[in-house]
């Protein structure tokens, strides 16, 4: 698939419609959701694969990654009208996705990839944190997923202590429109990276 061609599908897949700020619900813009998706399937190639999406919202990563090929996939999230928005966008597809409404600090299903965006802890301080935890526990293979340059140290810190190694740290043009009653400008960029860590040795 071209790149143009996931980016239509994923702008397809509609964010919420009246986003939580408690909860972070900011949708991944395409074009970045793209890049993590093309990421995954040059590092892991995605085809046949199992993948977790953790905090998957509306679904754009979960979705993506149905779209190359990934099965199962496995959708997590924890606001039920996000889930249903989520599973209308797959089906509206044709794409398999089980969309689950749970809670990611309690989830123990493996798969070999995780995907994520997690909230960022922009509203709660280490709000990323048991997300990063779960993430590397349960990907046997990778993790690619999103987040604050101010967590490299903790990513880092906990990526070397479940013994995997960082395949890559990269800056992402993250444009946030104003998407909660706390925003003011119209839109800012966010200093944010996209992760991919091995947890696998001899993948
Ligand atoms: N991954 C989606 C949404 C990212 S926003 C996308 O890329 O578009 C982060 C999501 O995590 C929100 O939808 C929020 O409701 C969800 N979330 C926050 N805390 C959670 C928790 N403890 N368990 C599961 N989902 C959670």
């Amino acid at each position: 698939m071209r790149h143009a061609e996931l980016v239509r599908a994923l702008e397809a897949v509609e964010g919420p419609a009246r986003p939580r700020a408690d909860l972070e619900q900011v949708v991944t813009p395409p074009e970045v959701a793209a890049e993590l998706l093309f990421a995954a399937e040059r590092w892991d190639g995605l085809g046949g694969r199992s993948v977790l999406d953790l905090g998957a919202g509306t679904g754009r990563l979960a979705i993506g990654a149905a779209l190359l090929g990934a099965t199962p996939v496995v959708a997590v999230e924890l606001d039920p009208e996000l889930a249903e928005r989520g599973r209308a966008a797959a089906a509206r597809a044709g794409l398999e996705v089980e969309f689950v409404v749970g809670d990611v600090r309690a989830w123990d299903r493996a798969a070999e990839v995780v995907l994520m965006n997690p909230p960022f802890g922009a509203q709660r301080r280490g709000a990323d944190r048991p997300f990063w935890d779960r993430a590397l526990a349960l990907a046997s293979r990778s993790v690619h997923a999103f987040a604050l340059a101010d967590s490299r140290t903790f990513i880092a810190g906990r990526v070397v202590a479940r013994g995997a190694q960082i395949l890559e740290t990269q800056p992402v043009a993250w444009r946030l429109p104003r998407t909660f009653p706390h925003h003011r400008r119209r839109a800012v960029m966010l200093p944010v990276d996209r992760w991919a860590v091995r947890t696998e040795d001899d993948p």
